[in-house]
């Protein structure tokens, strides 16, 4: 399991830091124990004395590849050589990701 943090602005430019937690699917039991693990983790409080009381997010999916921990503006994917898909700066269309995970309400959190 690791941390890994992704740099995001917020409104004005604000450095908004938000940060993913990762584990290899194939350590864990069973999808319940994801379930447990999600639902711990989203209930925690972070704090931190340079960025405030952190907050539970939903994913922001990417319309680049379609990745759920980063912004169209952080894919990677248009930085590699001889790239041939959507620009950081393309118009949007055809896919245009989701905002929020389905499975995520921002009253109650996650849900089964
Ligand atoms: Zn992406």
């Amino acid at each position: 399991m690791y941390v890994k943090r992704i740099d995001m602005k917020g409104k004005g430019g604000l450095s908004t830091p938000y940060f993913g937690i990762y584990i290899d699917p194939n350590t864990l039991p069973d999808d319940d124990f994801w379930h447990v693990l999600r639902d711990h983790f989203g209930s925690l409080i972070y704090e931190s004395t340079m960025y405030g009381t952190g907050m539970v997010q939903p994913p922001s999916y990417c319309p680049i590849c379609h990745g759920c921990d980063h912004p169209r503006g952080l894919c990677p994917f248009p930085l590699l050589p001889a790239w041939k898909g959507m620009s950081r700066d393309s118009p949007k269309r055809g896919f245009k990701g989701r905002s929020n995970d389905r499975n995520y309400d921002n009253k109650s959190g996650y849900r089964d």
